[in-house]
């Protein structure tokens, strides 16, 4: 269904590029001194009017690869009259995560600051008001999580039948989020004849058949997957009892100089918790999980990428798709419940070719998902001793606290992440992007998550044939 990409050796720089000078000029205001590889590889492409199946995560240049040609092509469309009938939306993205989509909207608010084109997001958990006020008075680039797309849609305040381009951003975890159904609702919105992007770390039978219904002969730009590049990234395991966890991260913070990290945990509770203690100990420490508001959330992460904080402990729902620059370390406090997201954990540092660190605690009960991990990555793990020096007296768990962070986590297991794995986990995108196991059980078919908006009219499953069918 899908050619590859056979870009060969694309000049690294952007005034290389059929860019117009306002976009070159943000590039340069960004500093940006060379293309990374998926925008030497997608920017031509996109610029060309194809669709493409972009295999990349966040922290690749992902955002300017989509967002730059998109702008180019919009240009056409510049205007300065304040007419909102003059500025409908023609590019659309949706992302899985609040936090994605302020990203990709700082992003693309900067790559478009010399231009006239306007761009807003709109997200769940806050006011709808002011994002009504500013669709209403018209946006050409619109960035959005599907849920409160779609009350927007529903209140007549989005309309979405001028829409030009699409981006797919992270479309695994759409899916794994339980969006299937709010996107296939978008998209039914918006005009057949459209260039859509499509953008997922992995590339799973249920986003090639996502990608069957609704791309057109992509295009599929592939760059090297997190795990390819671990270079970047140092990986260590060791081998650390719980109640030692805490010291442990204290004492390789000291050792290795680190000045911020972010401490991934499996649980809402657990990482509520343990960002008090770390408090306690005298870290600055802000927290970042589901149960937070979302002004708390982006506060909590702007204090972190200003540097006011020193770690910050987040559940993996929450922290998807962070781009913090020069993130030194990532510890994986509890080693992750799926193996992927070890991948989008870890991540979160070494990149742009900057050097990481990333730990994992593991104990004794962790054997299963250790295996899984190495299967993914394809590496041997080597889980080596710690000799943890803190001799400062740690507080122990009391029983019942430690039965609440197990009731809590078993809570937060992804239904994906309980069943068990098909066969041996074997790794589509890595082998054969686009080739589909036979038997494979659609996600959609699986026991799924409530998404995390309600949409009344929305059923929760569909069937394939429905999906294909249209
Ligand atoms: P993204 O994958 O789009 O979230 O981008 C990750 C980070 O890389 C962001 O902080 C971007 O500002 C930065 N970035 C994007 N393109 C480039 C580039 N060509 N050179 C240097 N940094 C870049």
């Amino acid at each position: 269904m899908s050619e590859s990409s056979t870009v060969a050796a694309p000049a690294a720089r952007f005034d290389s590029l059929a860019l117009d000078a306002k976009l070159l000029r943000a590039v340069a205001d960004s500093g940006y001194e060379s293309m990374t590889p998926i925008q030497a590889k997608a920017i031509p492409i996109v610029l060309d009017g194809r669709d493409v199946m972009g295999a990349a995560q966040t922290g690749t240049g992902k955002t300017a690869a989509f967002a730059l040609p998109l702008l180019q092509k919009m240009l056409r469309h510049e205007n300065a009259s304040m007419s909102p009938a003059r500025h409908p939306v023609r590019a659309l993205v949706l992302t899985p995560t609040r936090e994605l989509a302020d990203q990709v909207a700082a992003n693309v608010k900067n790559y478009a600051k010399h231009t006239q084109l306007r761009s807003a997001v709109v997200f769940g958990g806050i006011d709808m008001k002011p994002q009504t006020l500013q669709l209403k008075a018209g946006v050409e680039v619109l960035i959005a999580t599907p849920g409160r797309l779609l009350d927007h849609i529903e209140a007549k305040n989005a309309v979405l039948n001028q829409v030009e381009y699409v981006v797919l951003d992270e479309a695994d975890r759409m899916l794994d989020i339980g969006f299937l159904p709010d996107l296939q609702r978008i998209l039914s919105y918006l005009p057949r004849q459209r260039q859509t992007l499509l953008f997922s770390a992995t590339f799973s039978p249920e986003i090639k058949r996502l990608a069957e219904s609704y791309l057109q002969d992509p295009v599929t730009v592939e760059v090297a997957r997190p795990n390819a590049t671990a270079s970047t990234v140092e990986q260590r395991f060791y081998n650390v009892a719980d109640d030692d966890k805490r010291g442990a991260v204290r004492q390789l913070l000291r050792e290795r100089e680190l000045a911020q990290a972010i401490v991934f945990v499996n649980s809402k509770l657990g990482a509520a918790r343990l960002a008090r203690t770390f408090e306690r100990d005298g870290l600055k420490t802000a927290a970042l999980h589901g149960d937070k508001s979302q002004d708390e959330r982006l506060k909590s992460l702007d204090a972190f990428k200003r540097g006011e904080v020193e770690l910050l402990v987040a559940t993996d729902v929450a922290a998807r798709g962070l781009d913090i620059a020069d993130l030194p370390a990532v510890f994986n406090f509890d080693v992750p419940f799926n193996a992927e997201d070890y991948v989008h954990r870890i991540g979160r540092t070494g990149r742009a070719g900057a050097s990481g660190l990333a730990v994992t605690l593991v104990t004794r009960s962790d054997s299963r998902q250790i295996g899984e991990i190495e299967r993914l990555i394809k590496k041997k793990i080597e889980i080596e001793p710690f000799e943890l020096e803190d001799t400062r007296p740690r507080r122990r768990l009391r029983d019942d606290e430690r039965r609440d962070d197990r009731r809590e986590e078993r809570r937060e297991v992804r239904p994906a992440a309980a069943v068990p794995r098909r066969a041996a986990p074997v790794d589509p995108f890595f082998d054969r992007p686009y080739e589909e196991p036979e038997n494979a059980e659609p996600s959609w078919e699986r026991a799924r998550v409530e998404p995390p908006t309600k949409t009344p009219s929305i059923r929760p499953k569909k069937k394939v044939a429905a999906l294909l069918g249209g």
